[in-house]
């Protein structure tokens, strides 16, 4: 039997509850409720103590500049490297559970899962499923539509899949399940990161969007929605989508909406900030940029009426490009929106809730003992979350997968 004591930590268990001084023990892979004053002792002393971080809103799929990725310009071999590092690079910034919401193929889900590439633990919706020409579509309007599946890297990298109509999109969200997903990401309307739409834009019908929600209830699991306006996201909720990620437009009666059927909302703040200050790292073009302006200040409008109307908030990053390292980010932006424990509870607990997993996301017997222990208090300076630095160790399920002591 495996077990060791957490000594000296201040501890935020991810539930929301004050920091307090305690000792946690860790037994074969859980915290465990019972006296381990004989166990091996991990000294803590002057460091914090969190769940390991979720990002609900990643994309292992696009770790490589994104333009020549979709232009046949990088090769599968780099795409996979890239990958991989960015799996690496999310558990060194804490984070120990990521949703991944568009781009990479069930393989990657594996390999990380096998322990063949260093990586958080991974939920996948596979490909993003959009409609034919809308937000996910990343191809030239001359390209041939039946041309865009040839960028998938079978069992590695699947941006999106298109559909005409809403038999195609039922063959396609069947296709993405086939491959590995465990929920589904619909695009309802245009997005930043798009060259044919504009973000007032509805994508998908009512009709169309509930296929795909039937589909997954089939299967025991929700859809989630790429959403930046109203009318977008009301669509969704009436075809019974559970999650909507960005929200940027929400306004009170859509928010109300969530609210009453229990449907989630993932701002992501992370990816504007990266958008507006880092266009040309990411490896899309300058009219991208002014693509974003102004939605930083309408997002923080969004998460303050969802917030009054009681939806259900969670915390994702939506990073893009090969700039991945700083993940915690989102928490630094959301502590600075809200406050630092409301970050680190939308990051644990709240996260755990949206994706679905009943054993993770705060510190308590019985879950997986994932934790990272901080360099500092980040409740006192939530700059911390932001600097993989800061992040000491790393456990996940109990194995150290980081350690800088
Ligand atoms: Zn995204």
């Amino acid at each position: 039997m495996e077990r060791f004591q957490v000594v000296g930590a201040t501890v935020v268990d991810g539930s929301g509850r004050d920091p307090a001084a305690l000792a946690v023990t860790v037994e074969d892979g859980r915290f465990a409720d019972v006296d381990a004053s004989s166990a091996e002792r991990l000294d803590a002393t002057g460091l914090t103590m969190t769940p390991g971080l979720i990002d609900a809103h990643v994309h292992l799929g696009l770790s490589s500049p994104i333009e020549p990725q979709f232009s046949f310009r990088i090769s599968a071999a780099e795409i996979a490297a890239d990958i991989f590092a960015t799996a690496g690079t999310a558990l060194d910034a804490g984070f120990t559970t990521v949703r991944d919401t568009g781009g990479i193929d069930g393989g990657v889900v594996t390999a990380i899962a096998k322990g063949k590439v260093r990586g958080p633990r991974v939920l996948s919706c596979g490909p993003v499923q959009c409609q034919t020409g809308g937000h996910g579509y990343y191809g030239a309007e001359w390209e041939p539509t039946e041309l865009w599946s040839s960028h998938h890297v079978p069992g590695l990298a699947a941006l999106s899949m298109m559909a005409g109509n809403a038999d195609e999109l039922r063959r396609n969200v069947r296709e993405a399940f086939r491959r590995g997903a465990t929920f589904l990401k619909l695009c309802v309307t245009g997005g930043v990161v798009s060259h044919h739409d504009r973000l007032t834009d509805t994508q998908f019908t009512v009709e169309e969007i509930a296929v795909a929600v039937q589909e997954a209830s089939a299967r025991g699991t929700y859809v989630t929605v790429h959403a930046h306006n109203s009318e977008g996201i009301r669509n969704a909720v009436e075809a019974g989508a559970l999650c909507v990620e960005h929200g940027t437009d929400l306004d009170e009666p859509t928010a109300a909406l969530m609210a009453e059927r229990g449907v989630a909302l993932v701002p992501t703040f992370a990816v504007v900030e990266q958008l507006l200050h880092d266009t040309a790292g990411t490896g899309l073009g300058e009219e991208t940029r002014g693509r974003v302006l102004g939605v930083r200040e309408r997002m923080a409008t969004a998460l303050a009426v969802a917030k009054v109307a009681g939806v259900r908030i969670g915390l994702g990053s939506d990073l893009i490009g090969p700039a991945q390292a700083r993940r915690g980010e989102e928490l630094r932006l959301r502590a600075g929106l809200e406050s630092p424990m409301d970050a680190l509870v939308a990051a644990t607990k709240t996260n755990a809730e949206i994706l679905g997993l009943t054993d993770v996301g705060v510190i308590a017997p019985g879950r997986q003992a994932d934790f990272v222990l901080w360099n500092g208090n980040p409740l006192e300076d939530p700059a911390l979350f932001a600097d993989p630095a800061n992040a000491v160790l790393v456990v996940q399920a109990g194995r150290v997968v980081k350690d800088l002591r």
